[in-house]
């Protein structure tokens, strides 16, 4: 049981590296009350939001797309070996999680055709290279990194400023470029438009200036990957929330907004993969809110 679902002749399955993990309320919402939690306990207390401590679980998941043969790795975690001392949660990780979840669904690092990145902040980009002989290279040596170019300019100009704040463009981004591996892309790319599936990008800044939605689509079917645009289930309830990393608040809310009543009104599937234990659901909308509701693949 991987958690995967289809849609049509298109395979979605998660690629799991931390399955679980409490930060605390100021980690993601810094506003987020005991009310908000209290209002939420039916539905999310006590591991997805704590209602007493206020404690958020989170989770670490990239997706695969399987489609007419290609293997497409929708974003890479956090990543192994990489120097992280501003964030020692995913300081210096050596887990086998990642590649073994990919092994699990019968693939090694060199059957992944393309990487889409949704948006180049660390714990997406972690396991875009891999330490050998000291030197980060591209851990997929087969695979076109895809990204959407006003992100990756967006990023490459930091690189360098704040001092390590941005050392995961350097060790985890430009590595893959210097291979020649990165193909950057307008935000609405189509990664593939055959007759009956399509996979391709969509905007959804705020997050990140460049950040995109992965969609995937066969015979009206349509599953929405939608990266760190939705960090956490409490964000159905109260999607105007302010979510601390976000770049603009104000355009990340109407962005996830935006995900939220497309899915509604749509019937597309959400993978969210920083939501623990659902990997896939379908929105519901109800007033000002939503909710999520677990899919089993
Ligand atoms: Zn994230």
């Amino acid at each position: 049981m991987t958690g995967g679902v289809g849609i049509g002749a298109i395979r979605i399955d998660p690629v799991p590296e931390v399955t679980y993990r409490l930060f605390p309320r100021e980690f993601l919402f810094p506003t987020l009350t005991h009310e908000d939690a209290a209002a939420n306990a039916d539905w999310l207390a006590p591991g997805m939001l704590h209602p007493e401590t206020l404690a958020v679980g989170m989770s670490f998941r990239s997706y695969l797309i399987r489609v007419r043969g290609q293997n497409i790795l929708v974003d890479t975690c956090n990543g192994n070996h990489k120097n992280r001392p501003h964030a020692p949660w995913q300081h210096d990780m050596r887990s086998h999680a990642f590649l073994s979840a990919l092994a699990d669904l019968g693939l090694g690092v060199e059957d992944i055709h393309i990487v889409l990145c949704t948006h180049l902040h660390t714990d997406h980009v972690g396991w875009n290279t891999r330490l050998v002989n000291g030197q980060w290279v591209p851990t997929f040596p087969n695979a076109r990194y895809v990204m959407n170019e006003a992100e990756f300019r967006h990023f490459e100009a930091l690189v360098g400023t704040e001092g390590p704040r941005y050392s995961h463009i350097e060790d985890s981004v430009l590595p893959v470029v210097a291979a020649g591996q990165a193909e950057l892309v307008p935000d609405t790319h189509s990664v593939m438009a055959e007759i009956g599936e399509e996979v391709f990008l969509s905007p959804s800044p705020g997050h990140s200036p460049g950040h995109v939605c992965i969609h995937a689509r066969a015979k009206g079917a349509e599953a929405v990957i939608s990266g760190d645009a939705i960090h956490h289930a409490v964000q159905f309830d109260l999607p105007d929330m302010m979510m601390r990393a976000d770049w603009d608040p104000a355009m990340a809310a109407a962005s996830r907004r935006a995900i939220m009543e497309h899915c509604a009104g749509s019937g597309a599937l959400l993978c969210a993969g920083h939501i623990p234990f659902w990997t896939a659901g379908r929105i519901s909308e109800g007033g000002q809110a939503f909710r999520l509701s677990p899919v089993e693949g």
